[in-house]
């Protein structure tokens, strides 16, 4: 029987990945319906979001293998590394979260 800890991993994972998915498909709704420009903070939110959570949920796997996890035997440490890229490649975290927030701003008028 899985313990305890991994049904959380599981869990918490699957909430991630699932978040993830839901706000991709909502940006590309909104990018379809209304354009680029105004979709823009949707899209922002996922380039936050998806990577994050590729990164939170790989972690996971690696912490549940233990030293397996970091080594060659599995392909974990390569996929956190190409997740963890993300997160500069198309801009830093801290750009986007700029964006998402300063659309947040406008939204409240401040
Ligand atoms: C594998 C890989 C592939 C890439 N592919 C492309 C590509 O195809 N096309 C392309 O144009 N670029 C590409 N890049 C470049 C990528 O966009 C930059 O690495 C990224 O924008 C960060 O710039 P930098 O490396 O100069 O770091 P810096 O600009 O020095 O950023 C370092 C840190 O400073 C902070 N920071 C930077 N700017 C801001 C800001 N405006 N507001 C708040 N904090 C900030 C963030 O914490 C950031 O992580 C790629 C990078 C990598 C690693």
């Amino acid at each position: 029987m899985l313990q305890a800890s991994v049904h959380d991993a599981i869990a918490a994972s699957r909430a991630e990945l699932d978040s993830a998915r839901l706000l991709t498909l909502s940006a590309a709704h909104c990018m379809d319906r209304y354009g680029n420009r105004t979709a823009a903070q949707q899209i922002a939110l996922i380039k936050l979001a998806a990577p994050t959570a590729a990164c939170a949920v790989i972690d996971r796997a690696m912490q549940l293998w233990g030293g397996a996890g970091v080594s060659q035997d599995t392909e974990l440490a390569y996929a956190y590394a190409a997740a963890r890229t993300l997160r500069l490649a198309d801009g830093p975290d801290a750009v986007h979260a700029r964006t998402v927030a300063r659309a947040e701003l406008l939204k409240a008028k401040l």
